[in-house]
């Protein structure tokens, strides 16, 4: 959530270059953005609420500047308007601030400040950032940063420039915050994609660090000791391409044809690396899988595939709600985290919550280098590529893909799971095809005007129907809601009225039979049934046919869900890359 970019260099264009690279982060919020840059007449500020994508930095006229710091808000605290966008200033205009997270004593902090005679002019915990500073500016501009993050409670990145200073300095504490080294500049970005097109050269900054660069340097403290700390700098794999839509009208949909190749690219890994989690999730004593959203309905669906396959009791909890459950937890205990972005505020409390309690922590991210990936004993990654839509795809059917590898790993039989998974990437492949998409997109048509619409599943299509639900909610705006197929008549049936569109995700399981039975009771009392499943039956009103998966019906059947999910925003006048009200890797809590 929100994004920050910086960047010092010798190039004089460098504001333009920053609110570039700010564009490639606006996923991550667009209620508004801002920007400051340095030049002999001091900071200057242009702030906007809204979405910065429109905004052409070329016909702004900004002045020749090499210093620039950008960020685009998700709100947390102060309404969606300029005066709280970010940066911040002090009042003198000579110190200005970019932040991701939440200053969570910043009321104690702000009252202070007002006792000493501050006045603050936006309603963010962040303004209480760059007044702090200001107040110990006596000390110098580093020390008066190290001195005001010792104040903070919560999670927080933070970019800072100070007129005086040919420098930017940034220090973090559990949001994400990562350097690129390039030529004669050096950037800040909350994410890679801002830096991309220059350079793929990074150095992460890891928490309670604080980073001092120059165009062509870049120093490394700790925060706790002062020490200064060399770091190496890294070459990433990624490359521009990943990170641009190409020929697609949006990410999400680029995202779902990617799935073309990224299931087979998840389940592409080292047998001995997967048969050492499995070694030691056998030997552990309670597994709690963990994750929020879309992920958190992959570590459910981790629940069914270890009852199934590997016919061992795991727990899921969404991560928000783990802290409760620590008085199970013990140094034999395993959690594993899923976390597309490896940034997850709640997901990085409840690796803190495991690891104070000495258990062992694994995750599996699609971000080598994030926060998430660092903490963990053993870090897997998905390999999917950056997932730049808000709404989730090809990030959870590689999670799925990897997470049921796992579990056949587990019971022994590993080179069936490959086996099996390579089945399911080629009809992953298979259904993403013309007819299969234009299909999907004619039932999107049908039943885009309707106010409510649910999904129901059963066995580890229940927690797909959930996943469904979330994905409808997020890009259409519809009301969705997903149950277990056996959950609508203790309650949630008497939603039911004619016409009511309603979605069946059968399994190629045991489970068949019955949700196909929940179904029919839907259809007795009017809804429309919209049933996903490799065969079709008399109780569908539409169909859409999937191919027979097995225990992975999971992944196939979210490939039309997403497609839907896709076409009933478009169909709605919405953005499916940007749904309201939400952003991408969400670093607060
Ligand atoms: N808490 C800050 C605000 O509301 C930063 C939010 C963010 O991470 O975008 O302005």
């Amino acid at each position: 959530m929100c994004g920050i970019f910086a960047c010092i260099s010798k190039d004089n264009k460098t504001a333009v270059k920053v609110i570039n690279g700010l564009k490639k982060l606006e996923y991550r919020g667009y209620d508004s953005w801002g920007i400051s840059y340095k030049n002999a007449n001091g900071i200057n500020v242009v702030k906007e609420v809204g979405k910065i994508s429109a905004f052409d930095p070329e016909e702004a006229n900004f002045a020749d500047s090499n210093v620039a710091i950008a960020h685009t808000r998700w709100a947390t605290h102060g309404g969606v308007e300029v005066r709280n966008a970010h940066p911040h200033l002090n009042k003198e205009n000579t110190i200005a601030v970019v932040h991701n997270g939440i200053i969570e004593n910043y009321i104690e902090l702000k009252n202070e400040l007002i006792k000493k005679g501050y006045e603050f002019k936006s309603d963010t915990d962040t303004e209480v950032i760059v007044q702090m500073i200001d107040s110990y500016m006596d000390f110098g501009f580093e020390k008066a940063i190290e001195k005001t993050v010792a104040r903070f409670e919560g999670r927080f990145a933070i970019v800072v420039i100070d007129k005086n200073a040919d420098e930017i300095i940034a220090c973090r504490r559990g949001s994400p915050l990562i350097l690129g080294v390039g030529k004669e500049e050096t950037f800040i970005a909350s994410d890679i994609p801002a830096f991309l097109s220059h350079t793929n050269v990074v150095n992460y900054i890891d928490d309670d660090e604080m980073v001092k660069i120059t165009s062509s340097e870049r120093h490394f403290y700790s925060l706790r000791t002062g020490d200064e700390i060399q770091k190496r700098d890294i070459q990433i794999e990624w490359n521009i391409e990943d990170a641009e839509k190409g020929d697609f009208t949006h990410f999400m949909l680029k995202e779902i044809f990617d799935q073309k190749e990224t299931v087979q690219r998840a389940v592409d890994q080292s047998d001995e690396e997967i048969m050492a989690v499995a070694e030691k999730i056998k030997k552990s004593k309670g597994v709690f899988f963990v994750g929020c959203g879309t992920a958190g309905k992959v570590a459910k669906a981790g629940e069914y595939f270890f009852a199934h396959v590997a016919k061992r009791h795991v727990n899921f909890a969404p991560a928000s709600e783990f802290p409760l459950f620590h008085n199970f937890l013990l140094p034999e205990t395993l959690v594993f985290a899923i976390s597309q972005s490896g940034e997850t505020a709640d997901v990085l409390e409840a690796l803190e919550v495991a690891q104070k309690a000495g258990s062992t922590v694994f995750s599996l991210t699609n971000v080598v280098g994030s926060s998430i990936a660092r903490k963990s004993d053993i870090s897997l990654f998905i390999k999917a590529g950056p997932e730049k839509a808000v709404a989730s795809t090809k990030a959870a059917t590689s999670q799925l893909a990897l997470l049921l590898l796992i579990a056949y790993a587990v019971a022994g039989k590993l080179e069936e799971g490959k086996k099996l998974l390579l089945e399911i990437s080629s009809n992953v492949n298979d259904l993403l095809n013309p007819r299969f998409v234009a299909h999907t997109e004619s039932v999107a048509k049908k039943i885009a005007h309707k106010d409510n619409l649910f999904i129901i599943g059963k066995g580890v299509n229940y927690p797909m129907a959930e996943e469904s639900a979330i994905k409808i909610q997020e890009v259409s705006q519809i009301h969705a809601e997903g149950f277990a197929g056996g959950e609508l008549k203790h309650g949630p049936i008497a939603m039911i009225e004619e016409g009511t569109p309603c979605l069946v995700l059968v399994g190629d399981d045991e489970s068949k039979q019955e949700i196909v039975s929940n179904a029919i009771e839907l259809k007795s009392r009017g809804a429309m049934i919209i049933g996903i499943a490799s065969e079709k039956h008399d109780c569908f009103d539409e169909f859409i046919r999937v191919p027979e998966s097995g225990v992975a019906s999971c992944i196939t059947n979210l490939i039309p869900i997403q497609l839907l999910s896709f076409y009933l925003g478009v169909e709605r006048g919405l953005d499916p890359d940007m749904p309201r009200n939400l952003a991408k890797s969400v670093t607060v809590k």
